[in-house]
């Protein structure tokens, strides 16, 4: 098969292990930086061009959008989407999958648990939306963050009050959640592909650190979930339409507590803390299922 992957840098682990696990089954592989790509879209042959040429032929592409780039990276994907090619996530799901707010909101509503949390974008009322979530300690989040910068622990109530005022002048949307103290600066971070978890880590922030992000010191080990965190992630990354999802998970008093379904979870902590081959399974899903014009949006939202 011919296989793109869309990534800014073929040098990341992820994107390196994603073109080896494909070579190494006989494909040809594909870097494409996806803000390079240029479009056609008003013919009736909608076509992708890259430094001069047209990219033509491909079965299958991998999109590895980061959350900087996500409104012209879905763009790219759509239109790869309507030459018919096969993407292994779709556009659409990406885009769900990035609004935070949204997300919870789908999740919400098919009954996936979820810690307690409001949203507000400039507040007066800030004594009752701290009330909403049953008051300090809670944790106030950036809706554009990512990789917890902007995910803030308020320990009292005095100052969760302070911090929403500061984003108030802010003008940013933010959401303001529930502290789950059991789960200990730990989270479970479930890699899907194709509905089926393939591979599970726990992540444990640094010392005194409640956020568990690897890309904040945070260290990566094997875990066993258990068969609630299991169909949990399952029925969240199709919630959200995604083939491959990494699903992040808060171990609470009430069972298993999504944060957040991410549409392109990184390979590196995962592979590494399971010693699994996530790359290769992606490339064999894509050999079963890839098929020209199989585009069509799998979930509504
Ligand atoms: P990001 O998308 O920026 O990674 P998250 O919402 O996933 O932000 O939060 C980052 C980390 O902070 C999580 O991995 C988790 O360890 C911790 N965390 C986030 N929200 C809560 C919460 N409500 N209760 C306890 N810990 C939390």
């Amino acid at each position: 098969m011919k296989i793109g992957i869309l990534s800014r840098n073929p040098q990341l682990y992820s994107t390196r292990r994603l073109a080896e696990a494909a070579e190494l089954r006989g494909h040809e592989v594909f870097v494409i930086d996806t803000l390079k790509c240029y479009m056609n879209i008003s013919s009736d042959h909608p076509s992708i061009h890259y430094q001069g040429e047209t990219l033509e032929g491909f079965d299958a592409i991998i999109p590895r959008i980061g959350a900087s780039i996500t409104f012209y990276g879905t763009a790219v994907v759509r239109q790869f989407e309507m030459m018919g090619v096969y993407s292994v996530n779709e556009s659409v799901a990406i885009t769900r999958s990035r609004d935070k707010l949204r997300s919870l909101q789908l999740l919400s509503r098919k009954g996936i648990g979820l810690p307690t949390t409001g949203f507000a974008h400039s507040v007066k009322d800030t004594g009752d939306l701290i009330k909403m979530v049953d008051g300090a300690p809670l944790v106030v989040k950036l809706l554009e963050g990512t990789q917890g910068i902007g995910v803030v622990l308020a320990e009292t109530r005095k100052a969760a009050e302070s911090l929403i005022e500061a984003f108030r002048g802010l003008d940013v949307n933010i959401l303001v959640q529930k502290f789950v103290k059991e789960s200990a600066g730990v989270d479970i971070r479930c890699f899907l592909v194709g509905g089926k978890v393939v591979a599970a880590m726990m992540r444990k922030g640094e010392e005194g650190e409640f956020r568990s992000n690897l890309h904040r010191g945070g260290s990566a080990s094997l875990v066993k979930i258990t068969p609630a965190e299991r169909a949990t992630a399952v029925r969240a990354a199709n919630i959200m339409g995604l083939s491959v999802a990494g699903v992040d998970l808060l171990r609470s008093e009430k069972g298993p507590l999504v944060l957040e379904v991410n549409s392109s979870p990184g390979l590196r902590g995962i592979e590494s803390a399971t010693d699994k081959d996530v790359a290769g399974m992606i490339i064999e899903y894509i050999e079963k299922n890839a098929k020209h014009g199989k585009t069509r949006t799998k979930g509504k939202g």
